[in-house]
């Protein structure tokens, strides 16, 4: 394989500085970071090299980081943020800043994500989303009323309509915890969230999601592929996942 140069945005947030930090130890690739905070990437990177800063709702500041690249992986996400401790016995409110809606960093930001790079020449997109997106009443949606499910799906679907090689990768609940000692798992549409098989928590680690963000850069059976992904709990040896090529075989192209 000659080497991909790959821009990562969302590359200071906590799944998104995973896969930088793997494709920079990567001889196969050449990395750039995208995100908004200077002083985030000094301090988690030690260095803002090789970073490019801006803002994903204005498409001209992806255009200089996106030149020369090969591949692009979105990991950008809204974020919603608590209003004010829980009272004893109620559930916590969440709301979303007014410039930083799923329907503008979800659909907006990512479909300017997708536009900037095909008019960069960029081959290959690779997209992280998340499980539960094929039911709208999902509690995530009625977070701060902000429906970032349906939001994140209509850009995948955005994503598979451009004609641009993709892959998207809907995780499962995210765990900060190691990754690549664990078998994943792969379904279609939510499936799995219905029905997990042994009711095992449809969750897997952060580094495991990054290890498949770079094992879709490398794959040719990951190339327009969509699918569900969480992790069995910790495995005994001898079924970790490692084949990354049978594993993306097994999925198939987007179905909305
Ligand atoms: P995260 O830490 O929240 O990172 C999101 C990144 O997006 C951050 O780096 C943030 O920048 C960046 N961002 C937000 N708005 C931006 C804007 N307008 N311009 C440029 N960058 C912007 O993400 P994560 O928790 O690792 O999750 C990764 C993905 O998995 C997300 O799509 C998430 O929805 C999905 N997912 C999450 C869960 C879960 O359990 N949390 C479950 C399934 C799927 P800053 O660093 O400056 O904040």
């Amino acid at each position: 394989m000659s080497i991909k140069q790959v821009l990562v945005t969302g590359a200071t947030g906590k799944t998104g500085s995973i896969v930088y930090q793997k494709l920079k130890q990567d001889q196969n690739f050449k990395v750039k970071g995208f995100a908004r905070s200077p002083e985030k990437a000094q301090e988690l990177f030690g260095s803002t090299e090789n970073f490019y800063f801006g803002d994903i709702k204005d498409p001209q500041s992806l255009t200089e980081a996106l030149k020369g690249c090969q591949a692009l992986v979105i990991l950008t996400s809204a974020a919603p943020k608590m209003t004010a401790p829980p009272q004893p016995g109620e559930r916590p409110q969440f709301e979303y800043v007014s410039d930083g809606t799923p329907e503008l960093v979800d659909y907006q930001g990512q479909k300017n994500q997708i536009d900037t790079a095909i008019a960069a020449g960029i081959e290959q997109i690779v997209l992280v989303g998340s499980m539960g997106g094929t039911n709208e009443n999902h509690p995530l949606n009625m977070m701060g009323n902000g429906k970032i499910l349906i939001w994140k799906r209509q850009a995948e679907e955005y994503l598979v309509n451009s004609g641009i090689k993709y892959t998207i990768i809907r995780a499962g609940g995210l765990l900060d915890q190691p990754g690549g000692v664990r078998k994943l798992l792969l379904g279609d549409n939510d499936e799995l969230l219905i029905n997990p098989p042994d009711d095992i928590p449809t969750s897997i680690p952060r580094a495991d999601v990054a290890e498949t963000v770079v094992q879709a850069l490398k794959e040719p059976s990951a190339i327009n592929k969509a699918f569900d992904l969480m992790s069995y709990p910790e495995a005994d040896a001898d079924s970790i996942t490692q084949d990354f090529a049978a594993l993306f075989a097994q999925t198939t192209a987007a179905k909305f």
